[in-house]
């Protein structure tokens, strides 16, 4: 089938799809109904800028299916942002929500844009502008929004606020992500970072080695990375190597987490925190260490750097970081690597909007304890289910992990049958 959704981000989706839905036995005739979105939406997001000029950016939503419930994902503002980008991120949504067991379909958002190159002014017009324009096709029952790369709480409150003001009234539902102060829940700041924290606090112990024995790296240091650095070291994993966009450290007697977050507090990005630890980007993912995660973009693990790894457990925290050619090296290295893979790995953060949508929907707010109570066993759960398949078919974690959250919605279409 020909569409629009084209690029190596969306060719990768469609070729695990593909591998998945051989193992399952999904008929070829199912194949295209479960893969393809629902429906896209492509914008164009006029804004006046501070210099008086009119910048126009483009905008996208893409939701990936409705057989489960309204549509749930991030809103990404990066520069790689396309369609086939956001339409992967969407059905990578829909395998994650599946898999941990939250009656949504997936969705992603997303703006091509440099946030980096905006005023806070011009951040705010082009969230209220861009949630001006998804007004017809979202809603608290149909899709709802959450943070991504780029977008943060601030940008949740203006999306909540914007859709808001048309309804009247507010309508906390329609987005997740929110600040506490505006009908966000205790918890979803940490969510994923803390995630991931607590499921390679399992993967340890599926492999037998104490916390305060293993090394972590971690790619990546904004919400993700930085909330799952500082909970590895309250586990008592020392942190070695970590990078950002813009600074790459590495120190094999450990990098002091609190004086990271601060210094990335501070100057919003890692750069100049260390002269003395600096180090090449491009050969962190390959230093040894115990624990490794990418918490970034996708794409970074490929067929010349899956080879080269000399981690134990790989923790990934970013969406699609591992492509399916270093997924046949990393199969292969099975017993040397443990996987988490991203759709297990990274759902603490959908994990914790279902729960936020559920109390806005309810007006009814839950303390942080019960917050994280909750979420530990949905990741438990799922860690389960996964590692329960993985015995029972000897595959892949990842093989596993997409299984449980693809057959769920197939199953789901199945009995549903197609209308009219
Ligand atoms: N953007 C996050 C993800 O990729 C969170 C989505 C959400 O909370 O809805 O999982």
């Amino acid at each position: 089938m020909s569409s629009i959704y084209t690029g190596p981000v969306f060719e990768m989706a469609r070729n695990q799809f593909s591998h998945v839905a051989d193992y399952l036995e999904i008929p070829h005739s199912q194949r295209d109904r479960l893969l393809y979105p629902k429906r896209a939406i492509a914008i164009s997001c006029p804004i006046n800028l501070d210099n008086g000029e009119t910048a126009v950016f483009q905008g996208y939503r893409v939701q990936h299916h409705l057989t489960l419930g309204p549509t749930k994902g991030g809103t990404r503002f990066a520069p790689s942002v396309d369609v086939g980008e956001v339409a992967a991120l969407a059905i990578w949504m829909s395998w994650k929500c599946a898999l941990a067991g939250l009656p949504y379909g997936g969705a992603k958002g997303g703006v091509t844009v440099d946030v980096h190159s905006l005023s806070k002014r011009e951040l705010e017009s082009l969230s209220r502008r861009y949630m001006q324009e998804m007004i017809p096709f979202v809603g608290p029952y149909i899709d709802v929004m959450a943070p991504d790369m780029g977008t943060n709480e601030q940008v949740m409150a203006w999306f909540m606020d914007t859709y808001s003001m048309y309804q009247g009234r507010t309508v906390n539902e329609i987005v997740t992500g929110k600040p506490v102060s505006s009908g966000g829940t205790e918890g979803r700041r940490e969510a994923t970072g803390l995630g991931v924290a607590h499921l390679v606090g399992r993967a340890l112990e599926k492999i037998g080695l104490e916390p305060a024995k293993a090394t972590a790296i971690i790619q990546g240091f904004g919400n993700v990375g930085s909330y799952a650095a500082l909970e590895l070291a309250r586990q008592g994993v020392t942190l070695i190597g970590v990078s950002d966009h813009t600074a790459c450290y590495y120190d094999p007697k450990g990098l002091d987490v609190d004086a990271l977050l601060k210094h990335a507090e501070k100057h919003g990005s890692l750069r100049g925190f260390s002269t003395e630890a600096a180090f090449d980007p491009n050969e962190i993912l390959s230093q040894p260490c115990d624990v490794l995660i990418p918490a970034a973009i996708e794409r970074v693990i490929d067929e010349k750097v899956a080879p080269k790894l000399r981690c134990r457990i790989l923790a990934e925290a970013a969406n699609g970081p591992t492509t399916p050619e270093a997924d046949e090296i990393l199969d292969q290295r099975r017993d040397e690597i443990f996987v988490i893979p991203d759709i297990l790995c990274n759902s603490g953060g959908v994990i914790v909007s279902y729960f936020e949508w559920v109390q806005d929907l309810q007006q009814l707010f839950w303390r942080r304890a019960e917050v994280i109570n909750r979420l530990k066993d949905l990741l438990d759960d799922a860690f389960g289910r996964v590692m329960a398949r993985v015995e029972k078919d000897k595959v892949s974690h990842r093989m596993a992990a997409m299984a449980i959250g693809v057959d769920k919605v197939a199953k789901a279409k199945a009995t549903r049958g197609l209308f009219p």
